[in-house]
């Protein structure tokens, strides 16, 4: 870790059921009980139909690396180089997070390479979800 500590996260009433998740090593989505849409980030309506009938439930924790950068400037909480990367979940959402658990590099970096979460305890109420490859 670099100077400082990493940005931390303020849950907000439509983001608790997040963090909460988080906090107990889930990660959880919304699916909208009209369309089926499966969405992210928390909002409490459907961002397809509009519908305010939405469910939160726990999500695979799967995904695959959809895009990425190696960014290589120091910043508060974070020792460069470290990825900043665009995760497709299993269930269909894409969600920002950093790949964690293999060397920063093109090279270890792969798209489509198959990825789970993991939790990274920032405080007792936030952890954030990262990913790492998923062992073979
Ligand atoms: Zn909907």
């Amino acid at each position: 870790m670099s100077e400082g500590r990493r940005a931390r996260p303020q849950p907000t009433p439509e983001t608790q059921h997040f963090w909460d998740g988080a906090r107990a090593g889930e990660l959880r989505l919304q699916r909208c009980n009209v369309c089926s849409k499966v969405y992210f980030p928390p909002r409490p309506f459907c961002p397809s139909c509009a519908s305010r009938k939405v469910s939160v439930f726990k999500a695979s924790g799967k995904g695959f690396l959809y895009s990425y950068v190696i960014h290589h400037r120091p910043v508060p909480g974070f020792t460069p180089p470290y990825s900043i990367a665009v995760v497709e979940l299993e269930e269909g959402p894409r969600m920002m997070t950093n790949i964690v658990g293999c060397p920063q590099t093109p090279e270890a970096l792969e798209l489509d390479m198959k990825l789970e979460v993991t939790f990274q305890k920032l405080d007792d109420d936030i952890s954030l979800p990262l990913f790492r490859p998923t062992k073979a």
